[in-house]
């Protein structure tokens, strides 16, 4: 008999892919090609850094449970008021805190095949029902996005949660607003839309546009936004989620008080402030993703057109064998058999020696 709860028996720790420590320590001195967690390889603003040296003598107080310094900035930033915000450490957190909040044992919490592995895990977490809608055909414009549509059938009277992605991580893809707009159409009243925006300040494409300005006239739509990505502060666990101040209200009564540490909410605010950091990382990945796809493509390897700052390429029926191959010449992507997808790999858009890194390796000569 296990001691755990009956939903938590079911789950499984998370899987980090490879134990990066462990093979840095393997291949020291020389250093890992990193691409397999979607970090940003360009790095966070400068005034982060300075930001956080001058928090250092503060160390020894609580931080501001309300965050409100930081919940002002992103009101700026979005055209939001503060209590329209709640702080996570990590939007991580804020995705589990929104099974927490909305569902419970027997409701049925909804998403997509291939969405971000953490919906599942939420749900189930909590004793909920997880139920996915199928994906897109891996052929085609958008391989195994998200379709809207499709989800929108599997909508029951026990659908209290629906967790969508855009743009998707691990596919890359992206959905139109106009799908978007469809689909709350066919969210029913005792439903919440979570609209995770993980990747949104990559997306260059016309076609894709936030949530956020849907927020208004969507009471029941959160949008989920992270420091982990383009503001480059993976290591230092801040995100955020945007909605009514009704639903916000919610998350503030589950979240532990000081749930964003001090030296994460300077560093927030310090990044927040350095928009043409953002701008600059935004351009950057641009380039790189372009050549990258371009370059795997030309491979043979095929890539799908992505609006986030990785790739997801099929490598086929040696998907394995090449994966441990590019590791024991210390390049690391991501397997994603744990998806169900064995014959692909994730890919991060590195810096251009990465990149290059990567190719060599794969082009069966040592990585530089
Ligand atoms: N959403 C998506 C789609 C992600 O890919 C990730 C991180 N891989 C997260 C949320 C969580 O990010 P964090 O907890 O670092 O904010």
């Amino acid at each position: 008999a296990s001691l755990a709860a009956a939903p938590i028996r079911a789950l499984r720790a998370y899987d980090p892919g490879h134990d990066l420590v462990a093979l840095r320590r393997q291949h020291a001195p020389l250093p890992l090609v990193e691409l397999g967690s979607n970090e940003n390889s360009y790095g966070p603003s400068p005034a982060v850094v300075a930001a956080l040296q001058s928090a250092l003598p503060e160390l020894y107080r609580y931080p501001d449970p309300l965050g409100g310094d930081l919940k002002r900035a992103l009101g700026r930033l979005h055209g939001v008021e503060p209590r329209q915000i709640v702080l996570g450490n990590g939007s991580h957190e804020l995705l589990m805190q929104a099974a927490q909040v909305f569902a419970g044992p027997g409701d049925e919490v909804l998403m997509s095949q291939y969405g971000f592995a953490v919906y599942a895990i939420a749900a189930m977490a909590v004793g909920a029902t997880v139920v996915q809608g199928a994906s897109l055909p891996a052929e085609g414009p958008m391989p195994l996005g998200h379709d809207l549509g499709a989800i929108a059938t599997r909508i029951s009277p026990a659908t209290r949660l629906v967790y969508l992605c855009n743009p998707n991580n691990p596919t890359g893809t992206w959905f139109r607003p106009a799908a978007l707009e469809a689909f709350l159409g066919h969210l029913p009243q005792h439903a919440v839309l979570v609209v995770d925006e993980a990747y949104a300040e990559y997306a260059d494409d016309a076609g894709y546009a936030s949530a956020l300005p849907l927020l208004p006239s969507h009471p029941r739509m959160l949008v989920m936004r992270t420091f982990s990505k383009a503001y480059g502060l993976a290591g230092i666990r801040v995100g955020y989620a945007v909605g009514h101040p009704e639903l916000v209200g919610m998350f503030e009564r589950v979240r532990e008080s000081f749930n964003v540490s001090l030296p994460s909410l300077v560093a927030a605010e310090a990044a927040l402030g350095d928009q043409p950091h953002v701008a600059a990382v935004r351009q950057r990945n641009a380039t790189e993703r372009d050549w990258l796809a371009g370059e795997l493509r030309a491979r043979g390897f095929p890539t799908a057109d992505s609006q986030t700052n990785f790739l997801l390429t099929r490598f086929g029926p040696d998907c394995a064998a090449i994966e441990a191959d590019l590791l024991r010449q210390r390049v690391v992507l991501r397997p994603m058999a744990g998806y169900g997808l064995p014959e692909y790999l994730r890919i991060t858009i590195g810096r251009r020696d990465e990149n290059r890194a990567l190719l060599a390796a794969l082009d069966g000569k040592e990585a530089c």
